[in-house]
């Protein structure tokens, strides 16, 4: 595990009794732990024919965006709906009650774009897997997912695509 792993926090009952929420927040804030996990989260893609960062809302924005920076490729921001301004693509996932949906601009990847997906927690994998749909919808050719953490147990790697790699940073 990598030092700055120490920097998540477990805050219990959140956001509902019986949930323990993994809190990235004094990771984010200290300068060091930002730099390495950034730096980390980067390792695995550096010298991989990259073209965006997909970022998914709001830690993956962050997460995202400061990865982009370093990998040399743009940002893509994947939202909750009604959020982006322009025409937008949309794509539902189930939620434990109800469902979401994740939203990106049309005109945000050129066709044969190569991205990386990016978020900060894998749990159920309906998001990322919701992220994966809504990218090769718009052509991108997809090569990864990149991650922080990934909370057992609740079989999230199940709904992504076998053949894709996901990278998730503190387990390494
Ligand atoms: P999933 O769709 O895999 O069930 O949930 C993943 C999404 O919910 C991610 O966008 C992630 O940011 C958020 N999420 C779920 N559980 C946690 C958690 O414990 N901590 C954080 N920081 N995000 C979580």
């Amino acid at each position: 595990m990598p030092h700055w792993s120490t920097l998540i926090r477990d805050i219990p009952d959140f956001p509902k009794p019986g949930v323990t929420f993994r809190d990235i927040t004094p990771l984010l804030a200290d300068a060091d732990g930002l730099k390495d996990c950034i730096d980390a989260l980067a390792e695995p893609w550096r010298g991989v024919a990259l073209d965006a960062v997909l970022g998914i809302e709001s830690r993956g924005f962050i997460l995202g965006a400061a990865l982009a920076r370093v990998l040399g490729t743009g940002f893509v921001p994947l939202r909750k709906p009604g959020k982006l301004p322009g025409p937008t693509v949309s794509q539902a996932y189930a939620l434990e009650y109800g469902e979401d949906r994740l939203e990106m601009h049309v005109d945000a990847v050129a066709p044969g774009a190569r991205v990386l997906i990016v978020d900060d927690v894998l749990a159920t994998g309906g998001t990322l897997a919701a992220a994966l749909e809504l990218a090769r919808r718009q052509g991108a050719r997809v090569v990864g997912a990149s991650l922080l953490l990934e909370v057992p147990g609740l079989g999230g790697r199940d709904r992504w695509d076998p053949d894709l790699p996901i990278d998730v940073a503190t387990a390494r």
